[in-house]
């Protein structure tokens, strides 16, 4: 797709709105490899990173422009839990990473969602606030864990989300709305944000007054633990596959008792460590890991007869579909 004329319209109309943003950083045909933690994925037609203080704005018109042109718009945060085909991705990627930034609100934390999890985890340690120590040496930005309602030692975001900041991209001319937290809107690893194609500005999280020796304690602690099971030392995006409780066992206890780790495809392997992480040993394919883990979950159907769920998310464009 040649985005060039839609860039230059867009950044015409937002130069007369004021709307246009004092630091864009844009590419065409940006491989998305250096943007996703696994270190894989093809060419984005059009890779967007606006700055400063006015990409609600700016959002509000990429998103009216590119409706009308038939232009898809892809959010990316941290790229944590993706695998970006190695196609690319037709249309806009709009990264959220210069949307960066945290503030008080009262008791509260109002984080803008390009901001890095482990960033607002510290903040926090240092204003001497307890509540997302949890979030502490996780990969990935607020926004996608807002996104993917991030769970990891026993806590959701949820349990610590009052309110999400977003534009609709079928309201954008409204502007940010704030949606309170309903429960029932949030479930394991679900967010009611999944499928709505709605861009997270921020959120408000709960936070309280706790000991800061205790924070910190927990805070490295987490990290520990992510640095022993082996998270940081390949390029990946965590976890493969969603738990299920019905099962009895983990996802990662279950691919281990079928004797899978270690199983290659490519430069993609089950790592040896973990049976629930794909790990990128150099050189692997998106198609590679997508392969990969298709197998390890043919091969828990066929031996256990369950069918295990992805939580790593396949974006862009497979085969004759775009995610
Ligand atoms: C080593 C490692 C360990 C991990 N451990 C955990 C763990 O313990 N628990 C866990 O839950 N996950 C874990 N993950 C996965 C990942 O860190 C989380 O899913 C994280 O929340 C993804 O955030 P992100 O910003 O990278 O989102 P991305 O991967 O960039 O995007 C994920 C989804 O969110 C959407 N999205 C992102 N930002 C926005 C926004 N601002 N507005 C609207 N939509 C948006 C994207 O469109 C996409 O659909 C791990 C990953 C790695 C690499």
């Amino acid at each position: 797709m040649v985005l060039r004329p839609f860039l230059d319209a867009l950044l015409s109309e937002a130069r007369q709105a004021r709307a246009a943003p004092p630091a864009l950083d844009y590419r065409f045909d940006e491989p998305m490899a250096a943007h996703t933690t696994f270190r894989v994925g093809g060419p984005a037609d059009l890779w967007l990173r606006p700055g400063g203080d006015l990409l609600p704005r700016f959002a509000g018109l990429l998103f009216r422009r590119a409706r009308e042109a038939g232009v898809p718009v892809f959010i990316l945060g941290g790229g944590a839990n993706l695998v970006v085909s190695d196609r690319g991705i037709r249309g806009v990627v709009l990264d959220t990473g210069a949307w960066a930034g945290i503030r008080r609100e009262g008791e509260d934390l109002y984080v803008r969602s390009g901001t890095p999890v482990d960033e607002a985890a510290e903040y926090c340690a240092r204003q001497g606030r307890a509540g997302l120590e949890f979030l502490a040496g996780m990969p990935g930005t607020l926004g996608g864990a807002v996104w993917m309602n991030a769970r990891c030692y026993e806590r959701s975001l949820s349990d610590i989300l009052a309110e999400a900041e977003i534009l609709d991209p079928d309201g954008a001319d409204a502007g940010p709305i704030r949606v309170p937290r309903s429960p029932g809107d949030f479930g394991y690893k679900r967010s009611p944000f999944q499928g709505r194609g709605a861009l997270i500005l921020g959120a408000l999280l709960r936070s309280s007054g706790g000991d800061p020796e205790e924070i910190r304690r927990k805070m490295a602690e987490h990290r520990g633990d992510r640095e022993r099971k082996g998270h940081y030392r390949y390029p990946s995006a965590g976890s493969v596959f969603k738990n299920n409780r019905d099962f009895g066992a983990s996802a990662g206890r279950i691919i281990d008792e079928l004797g899978l780790r270690g199983l290659r495809l490519g430069g993609a392997c089950v790592a040896p460590w973990h049976g629930n992480i794909i790990i990128n040993t150099g050189g692997a394919s998106a198609a590679d890991i997508r392969s990969l883990s298709e197998l390890v979950a043919a091969r828990v159907k066929a031996e256990r007869g369950l069918e295990l769920e992805p939580e790593i998310l396949f974006a862009g464009e497979w085969g004759d579909s775009q995610h």
